[in-house]
């Protein structure tokens, strides 16, 4: 019954006392968006908040032509009916290689060119994608939020921004899951009208530890204070600047973390389907200082260990 009471729950991502925080699932295609669309039909989420494109063509040989990229992209935009859809560019390479975009033999693929750095060798791609993507946007009538992953500067973020908008998109962001770019959050965000934490790839480098190899989970923890130092790093800068600042990681999709993200001013989380009715409802079951004192706990935290005990001690004893 209990379970029952939390599928049914379908009020939008907020705090006990209603401060706001969009729900977001993450697709990888437009058959994704179509699912998750119509498992949603009380409209409970508020749309995608991580499109990962590149999942459409991991089994391409050759560059996706426009056509076919519109195709796919006016499809999951239309599944979402005007909710928002934040599409990421290709992110290929290392764990997500591309036969026709990623470089072969390289010896640290993770630390080489991926995701944004593509383009250094394959321009044709971003414009192509992002002419996909504006086409897309006005076939369906939608305004799509489109962002690029592995941003490690200011000026990848400048100059991936002038081309989106050259291309006719208005709400242009970055990912944040290179640690300089968490650093550096503040001069990013002025290039940009958003950023997405990727916690995964964040721990990977912040950590030095492989995301694919369990063995090292440990240090991969998504609760290292490390980690949070730079995720709240981020979320004051968006706070600083007025911008959204959303987590599209597997952090998003734990219930814990979540409330800790929401007390470092995160604006948005974005995980599975699955994953949203066990987070709304800790959401809705703690207030926002609530939250805020749960952050703070996490962040004074020794080790992983420590910031989720520290966070479960808080938890509200009435629910
Ligand atoms: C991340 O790195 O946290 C992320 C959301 O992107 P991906 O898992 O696709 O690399
Ligand atoms: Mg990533």
């Amino acid at each position: 019954e209990a379970e029952r009471a939390l599928e049914e729950d379908t009020a939008p991502g907020a705090t006990k006392d209603g401060d706001p925080i969009d729900l977001l699932v993450n697709i990888g295609t437009a058959a994704d968006a179509e699912r998750a669309a119509a498992a949603d039909d009380a409209r409970t989420v508020a749309g995608s908040g991580l499109f990962r494109t590149e999942v459409l063509f991991l089994d391409a040989q050759t560059a996706p032509p426009v056509a076919a990229q519109q195709k796919e992209y006016t499809a999951a935009l239309a599944a979402f009916g005007g909710r928002k859809v934040v599409v990421r560019t290709l992110d290929a390479g290392a764990d997500k290689p591309l036969a026709f975009a990623t470089l072969p033999g390289e010896e640290n693929p993770a630390l080489g060119v991926r995701g944004y750095r593509i383009g250094r060798i394959h321009p044709q791609l971003m414009v192509d994608q992002l002419t996909a993507l504006a086409a897309a946007a006005e076939a369906t009538g939608t305004q799509p939020w489109v962002m690029a992953p592995m941003i490690a500067t200011p000026a990848e973020a400048a100059e991936f921004a002038a081309d989106a908008r050259a291309a006719g998109l208005a709400k242009v962001g970055v990912m944040v899951e290179v640690p300089a770019a968490a650093l550096r959050a503040k001069e990013i965000l002025e290039q940009v009208d958003f950023v997405s934490i990727g916690t995964n790839d964040l721990a990977q480098y912040a950590m030095a530890t492989d995301r694919l190899k369990g063995d090292l989970a440990d240090l991969l923890d998504r609760w290292q204070p490390a980690v949070l130092d730079l995720v709240a790093a981020t979320a004051r800068a968006g706070t600083e600047l007025g911008k959204p600042v959303g987590v599209c990681g597997e952090s998003a999709a734990d219930p814990l973390m979540a409330l800790v993200l929401k007390g470092l001013g995160i604006t948005s989380l974005s995980m599975s389907l699955g994953a949203v009715p066990a987070v709304r409802f800790a959401l809705r079951h703690h207030t926002l200082e609530q939250c805020q004192a749960m952050a703070a706990a996490a962040l004074a935290a020794t080790g992983p260990t420590q910031a989720r005990d520290a966070v479960v001690a808080l938890l509200d004893p009435t629910t």
